[in-house]
């Protein structure tokens, strides 16, 4: 007997702004409060003991990790959600090396459930009426757009969907050497330029999620030097580069699935980046780079003067004064930085 052909039908969202009390993935009701998954998966909890801790959303309402849920039917979690959990919790327990080897549709999968759970909750506290967001992102449609572009090519968490000759998102992998790394486990985002990060013990994931690799080639050089164990301060360089190259990114891309024949037992997407009419990146500015640098270095708590002393060379722990890669097992506080 033929296998019962997989169901290729997309599911789209942001039509009707359907979100709560359906999954997240294929949009069957689920009235079940039980019907949900967490963002942040169980063994993530148990592991950093993250049970306890709290992340603040952009309205300054403070949930505990444990309570971030989203809405996910029964078939969608027990078939997507909880094989993807178990394929990164596997390489993450059996080291680096595993979790470096995980091909790029499931790191990009498994940071996109994480991202979009979290833009979830925060859609989803919007959309209740006692709620006061700052900058409230039902209404930013550029941000809607960009968000309903990653959701396309997102789906291939729950439809076999093969994406023709490139990858969504610019992820980038480091390690960070271990006498000053004190921190097993840490989390930020960027929602507004859909960027997204994650430590995980020595291991550090870094992705701009809707940018098909362009941070990634645009910052070759400096990915390619960043490839050895790094400093903390130097990874949360690193991560001041992408943070801002996505805040320039000017583009987002457009995916085309193919028409569906008879017998498919996959989609295929397309797609198209608009460099003709439109620079990919606005023009570097050392001055916002500065402030990405000083939020990522909040730690250090390295004044922005410090870090523009040389306005055209903002302070670098990766690079020494020369361009070369700079190595460093301790930080020697401000006093003792390059000149
Ligand atoms: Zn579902």
């Amino acid at each position: 007997m033929p296998a019962t052909p997989p169901d290729l039908t997309l599911y789209d969202p942001f039509t009707g702004m359907r979100f709560a009390q359906h999954c997240f993935l294929c949009g069957t009701p689920t009235p079940q409060a039980s019907d949900s998954v967490l963002v942040f998966d169980q063994w993530l909890l148990s592991r950093y003991q993250l049970a306890g801790l709290q992340i603040k959303l952009l309205d300054q309402s403070v949930l505990a990790y444990k309570d971030l849920r989203m809405p996910c039917c029964p078939t969608c979690k027990h078939n997507h959600v909880e094989p993807l959990e178990h394929t990164v919790a596997a390489a993450v327990q059996a080291g680096p090396t595993a979790l470096r080897t995980l091909d790029e549709k499931t790191l990009f999968l498994w940071l996109g459930k994480m991202f979009y759970g979290v833009m979830l909750l925060e859609l989803l506290n919007e959309l209740d009426p006692l709620a006061k967001p700052l900058y409230p992102l039902a209404e930013n449609t550029q941000l809607l757009r960009k968000l309903q572009c990653f959701f396309e090519v997102f789906q291939a968490l729950r439809i076999p969907i093969e994406y023709e000759d490139f990858t969504p998102a610019s992820i980038f992998i480091l390690e960070t050497a271990a006498p000053e790394d004190t921190m097993p486990f840490e989390y930020d985002d960027d929602l507004s330029t859909m960027t997204f990060s994650i430590k995980l013990d020595e291991t550090v994931l870094v992705s701009c999620l809707i940018d098909n690799g362009l941070l990634r080639q645009a910052m070759g050089r400096v990915y390619r030097d960043a490839q050895r164990p790094l400093h903390p301060i130097q990874v949360a360089e690193f991560k001041a580069r992408v943070y801002y190259g996505a805040y320039l990114l000017n583009v987002v891309p457009d995916y085309y699935p193919r028409p569906v024949q008879p017998g498919d037992t996959h989609l295929v997407f397309d797609t198209l980046i608009d460099d003709v009419t439109r620079e990919i990146f606005n023009p570097w500015e050392n001055s916002g780079y500065a402030q990405s640098l000083q939020e990522m270095w909040k730690r250090w708590q390295i004044p922005v003067t410090e870090i523009m002393r040389d306005p055209q060379q903002p302070l670098s722990y990766l690079y020494d004064a020369d361009g070369q890669p700079r190595t460093m097992e301790t930080w020697a506080g401000i006093a003792g930085q390059p000149t």
